[in-house]
């Protein structure tokens, strides 16, 4: 299926890197090589933007009804390959078969169709208004696009960026995490059977140091898009300073799930099971679960039942399955922080140190943790654990519960479950976060996912994620 693993999407071809830096790409689930690529040096980033840069003219030219029609054609064959792309990211990240079909696939046809809608509605030259008539808001192609993956949700990531950046008519060079790297050679392989003319996409594997590092300096990128850690993002930010390039910034988060003692039936259970998800390494997971002191301790029992009743495996089993963790540095970080938990006095409820029995040793499994009486000054209520771990914080009033929601350096998502119609709405209007979910209502379709604060500036989804990838013109004197 990988056939081309270790080699680079360059100008419409696979290439060979120019010189071998091997990596082994490792399954969380067994802890054992399921892979080989190699990381890019200079010249094969040079090449890459290069091809990008190449192409540039040519492709920002296009109009709407090309770039529709590419993105369609990509769309058709992201579905064919749905099955291989289930693979690659289930070995790749560990997450179990069933999610990589049901959750992490479909993240991506998601994105890809919700773009299209966006862009068919779209009009890329809009008047000013009645009183200037000829006046035009021309918007066009931002430029030549570096965009730099995680490893958590790769094709969530991967489509968020490229499909709106080619809507958008820019070109780009795309390194996707170099920790699960195989869903991006199956994306490139689409992209190719698709027909994208060759140097609009491109991609070339590599780690931070160095080709990320090489794509936030270059002279020749307009545009870095990032989703990642908020460590990252601070060097990119710093890389792309001297070239004043734009920066889109998707970071951490540290989520509070403000649960009242009017919330709907199963709040508890649900926010238990939304934490875990893929095995908690979610930006937006809802780590800090904040309870009302009149259901703690029934929320307590609650979380404590739901987390027991979790089973935790190897990828390749279907059903409901907790899989690993990413890898051995995330499992060790993950510990790490359970036991500063546990030595700093958090009440601990459900799991705890250590591999779950029955599990592969050499995999990276972590039990599914609780903790109560957590305070929010301790680190595990200040760090993003990004692991199956959740705090447990009880709060007396409704501005104790918005303070202690709001005291993280983060704002990406919070979530407030109540039955109470205004509570609800005055309580999301001062939370200061990017997004805001209640009663287990998922965002609807096209609309903006990004946080405040450290957890980043720019927004991806909907027209907004469109709009990152656009410069706006200003023209006088329009005929026509
Ligand atoms: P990471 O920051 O280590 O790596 C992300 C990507 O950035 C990788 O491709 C990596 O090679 C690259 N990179 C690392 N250092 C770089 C540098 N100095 N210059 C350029 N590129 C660099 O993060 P990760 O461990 O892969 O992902 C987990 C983090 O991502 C978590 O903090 C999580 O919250 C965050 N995340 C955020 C969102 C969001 O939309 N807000 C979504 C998913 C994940």
């Amino acid at each position: 299926m990988l056939h081309n693993a270790s080699n680079f999407y360059i100008n419409g071809e696979w290439v060979a890197p120019s010189i071998t830096q091997d990596t082994e790409v490792i399954n969380p689930s067994t802890g054992e090589v399921c892979a080989v690529i190699s990381l890019g040096s200079e010249e094969d980033t040079n090449s890459a933007v290069g091809a990008a840069k190449a192409t540039f003219d040519s492709w920002s030219q296009t109009d709407k009804a090309t770039r529709i029609s590419l993105v369609e054609r990509i769309l058709v064959e992201y579905k064919r390959r749905a099955d291989d792309m289930a693979l690659a990211i289930s070995t790749e990240m560990g997450a179990p078969i069933d999610k990589a079909k049901d959750a992490q696939v479909p993240a991506g046809t998601w994105h890809i169709e919700n773009s299209l809608r966006v862009a068919r509605a779209f009009e890329f030259s809009q008047m000013l208004g009645d009183h200037a008539p000829n006046d035009r808001i021309v918007y066009e192609a931002a430029g030549v696009c570096a965009l730099i993956t995680p490893w958590n949700w790769p094709m969530n990531q991967v489509t968020l960026k490229v499909i709106p950046a080619l809507l958008a008519g820019c070109t780009m060079v795309l390194k996707p995490s170099e920790i699960a790297p195989l869903s991006s050679v199956v994306f490139s392989e689409i992209m190719h059977a698709a027909g994208v003319p060759a140097g609009v996409y491109n991609m070339v594997h590599g780690d931070g140091d160095g080709v990320g590092t090489q794509l936030s300096r270059h002279p020749d990128i307009d545009v870095v898009s990032f989703t990642g850690s908020s460590r990252a993002g601070i060097a990119i930010s710093i890389n792309a300073a001297p070239t004043l390039k734009r920066v889109h910034l998707e970071l951490g988060g540290k989520g509070a799930n403000i649960v009242f003692a009017d919330a709907p039936e199963k709040s508890v259970k649900r926010g238990i099971i939304d934490c875990f998800g893929n095995s908690g390494q979610s930006c937006n997971a809802p780590s800090r679960m904040l309870v009302e002191r009149s259901i703690y301790d029934q929320a307590i029992e609650d979380a404590r039942n739901t987390a027991a009743m979790m089973k935790v495996g190897n990828a390749t089993q279907t059903g409901r399955i907790l899989g690993p963790v990413v890898s051995a540095q995330q499992y060790e970080k993950i510990q790490r922080l359970i036991k500063a938990g546990i030595d700093e006095g958090a009440r601990l409820v459900a799991g705890g140190l250590g591999h779950p029995e029955n599990v592969d040793p050499g995999g990276y499994y972590v039990k599914p943790t609780v903790f109560a009486d957590v305070n929010n000054d301790m680190t595990i209520a200040r760090e993003e654990i990004f692991g199956p771990v959740i705090c447990l914080i009880p709060f007396d009033t409704e501005e104790e519960a918005i303070a202690i929601a709001n005291d993280t350096v983060y704002g990406l998502t919070n979530y407030v479950q109540s039955t109470d119609d205004e509570k609800r709405v005055r309580v999301a209007r001062q939370l200061r976060s990017g997004m805001v979910q209640m009663n287990n209502q998922s965002l609807g379709a096209c609309s903006p996912f990004g946080g405040m604060k450290q957890s980043g500036n720019g927004r991806e989804g909907g027209i907004w994620g469109l709009q990152d990838f656009l410069e706006v013109k200003a023209v006088s004197g329009w005929a026509g």
